[in-house]
């Protein structure tokens, strides 16, 4: 971490788990174990079942509609609408048991089909598939763009073969309402999870604990209602029993949630993410559900009905589509990459404090130039600012870290254009002047040490004079590997003098004489 970074604040947005937290995943735990224990005491005990299945599993719920509410007034943006929507869907789902839990202690037979709850039920479901839409959209948007393609592409074509196989052939005989409700439990099941996969797939790097709890709490009450839907096939499905422990399982990953939600509003976004999912899977499943519609149209009727038709159009349409889309992502990714990497290359070779260049690129640019040395003349000078020290000592470490840079910029400004500059060391910089000669060196040099000297430099509150002593060698044949050397023997020597003075040492191959 460098000095310019800040940490974020420890606590319930910093990013782990606060204490309350734990407690709350704690007691969702031990309340789960406990919601075992009684779903087993009750197998032959109907009174305890009935309380069970009835009020005690209701409590995750109740508690889920108020936390989600919170989550609400908590949460900004895309996740506000997320969190409305999944208010909307507790309510509607808690409602759906209030009117379930009605039937079962007022009447004889339980609720007729379909009933009120049915309705609570299956708007808890379209709301919840529509949040989680709405929620598996961090990402970016052309990647949850892609991910809304790929759901839609999957809930067209099953829904088509849906209506064409299991539906339409029943409409011969009289369809009821409750066939059109038992039929849409399995559907809005196949959908929620069919949404999961192809949204969740589609990079859900960025996407916070809370929603992913929420994707979680969805695939769990999908999965049991296919459960319940297949025993109640059978009428084999007891309230209170052992399948609403899954649908309990799946009230308090709603309640952890939105406690989650609450607790962690923000969740920092990564900045680069590969979808990591399996591209073509939706247009593996959508290619085959189609096929079949085909397969099914051919041996029925004998020929492709319209329905199959429109499918195979949406399916085309959105292969293209996801395609172009798929494309897009990788470009801009292409494109961020290619940046960071830009970025990447600047860092190594700057010095973080000042923006010069680091002594790591002056080596590589004094290899360069000594690696085509032979006639132009090449110089180099070494800045070595004056009692540093005492400035750090009379203005503290940040004001001389201030000065450092200003006294950086006053260097380069007074450089030629084309000469590297670079943070040799701690008060140290290098000037590397190719093509200039031993005069042009030198009045380069003067330039930096009046540019420094001319004004005092404002730093902490003060205004601080600074001067500075340099050492300048010339090689008028390019001979650039002995220069650095040299310069540093003449800074001694103007140290020695004095301070605040140019110092030239005469070749670099001999000993320095000063001029
Ligand atoms: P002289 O005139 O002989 O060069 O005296 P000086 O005090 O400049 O020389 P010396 O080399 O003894 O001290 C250099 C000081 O520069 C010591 C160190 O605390 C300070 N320094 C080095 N790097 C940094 C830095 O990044 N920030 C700050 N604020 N001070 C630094
Ligand atoms: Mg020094
Ligand atoms: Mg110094």
């Amino acid at each position: 971490m460098s000095a310019g970074q800040v940490r974020p604040a420890a606590g319930p947005a910093g990013g782990t788990p606060d204490r309350l937290l734990r407690v709350v995943v704690g007691a969702a735990v031990a309340w789960m174990a406990g919601y075992v224990v009684l779903t087993a005491l009750g197998r032959d005990r109907p009174r305890l079942a009935m309380f069970v299945g009835d009020i005690v599993y209701l409590v995750p719920l109740v508690a889920g509609v108020l936390v989600a509410g919170l989550a609400v007034r908590r949460s900004r943006g895309r996740h506000r609408t997320l969190w409305r929507l999944l208010t909307v869907a507790f309510v509607a789902q808690l409602a759906g048991e209030c009117a379930w839990a009605g039937y079962d202690y007022l009447t004889e037979d339980g609720p007729p089909a379909p009933s009120v709850a049915d309705l609570g039920y299956l708007t808890a479901s379209t709301v919840m598939v529509i949040a989680v839409l709405v929620g598996f959209g961090g990402a970016g948007r052309l990647r949850h763009l892609r991910g809304l393609v790929d759901s839609t592409l999957i809930i067209v074509t099953l829904g088509a073969l849906g209506w064409r196989m299991l539906v339409q052939p029943q409409l011969t005989e009289a369809v009821t309402a409750a066939d059109l409700v038992n039929l849409a439990y399995p559907l809005l099941d196949v959908v929620l999870l069919a949404c999961l996969g192809i949204v969740g797939m589609a990079g859900h790097d960025s996407v916070p604990l809370s929603v992913r709890l929420v994707g979680a709490a969805g695939a769990v009450n999908a999965v049991s209602d296919m459960v319940y839907i297949y025993l109640a096939a059978f009428s084999a499905y007891d309230s209170g029993g052992w399948v609403d422990a899954g649908f309990e399982a799946a009230s308090m990953l709603c309640l952890l949630a939105a406690v989650v939600a609450v607790r962690r509003p923000e969740s920092p976004a990564r900045p680069l993410s590969f979808d990591r999912g399996l591209p073509l899977l939706p247009i593996l499943m959508a290619l085959t559900a189609t096929s079949a519609l085909v397969v099914f149209d051919k041996v029925r009727t004998g020929a492709v009905g319209d329905l199959t038709l429109i499918v195979v159009g949406v399916l085309f349409l959105t292969v293209m589509l996801r395609q172009y889309l798929f494309a897009a992502d990788r470009a801009g990714l292409a494109e961020q990459l290619a940046r960071a990497v830009e970025e990447q290359q600047r860092l190594a070779v700057t010095d973080g404090l000042t923006g010069l260049y680091n002594r790591r690129y002056l080596m590589t640019q004094v290899e360069r130039l000594g690696a085509a040395a032979g006639g132009a003349p090449v110089s180099l000078m070494v800045v070595d600012l004056d009692h540093f020290k005492l400035v750090n000592d009379t203005f503290g470490h940040l004001a001389g870290d201030a000065v450092l840079a200003a006294a950086a910029t006053r260097i380069a400004s007074a450089a030629r254009a084309d000469d590297v500059v670079a943070r040799y060391g701690g008060e140290e910089f290098v000037v590397l002047l190719a093509g200039a000669d031993a005069p042009e060196a030198r009045s380069v040099a003067e330039r930096v040490r009046r540019h420094l000297r001319e004004t005092p430099i404002v730093a902490g509150g003060a205004a601080i004079s600074v001067t500075a002593s340099i050492g300048v060698a010339s090689a008028p044949d390019g001979s650039v590997r002995q220069l650095l050397e040299a310069a540093d023997r003449a800074l001694y020597r103007a140290k020695a003098e004095g301070r605040d003075r140019v110092s030239a040492a005469v070749t670099p191959t001999a000993d320095p004489v000063a001029v």
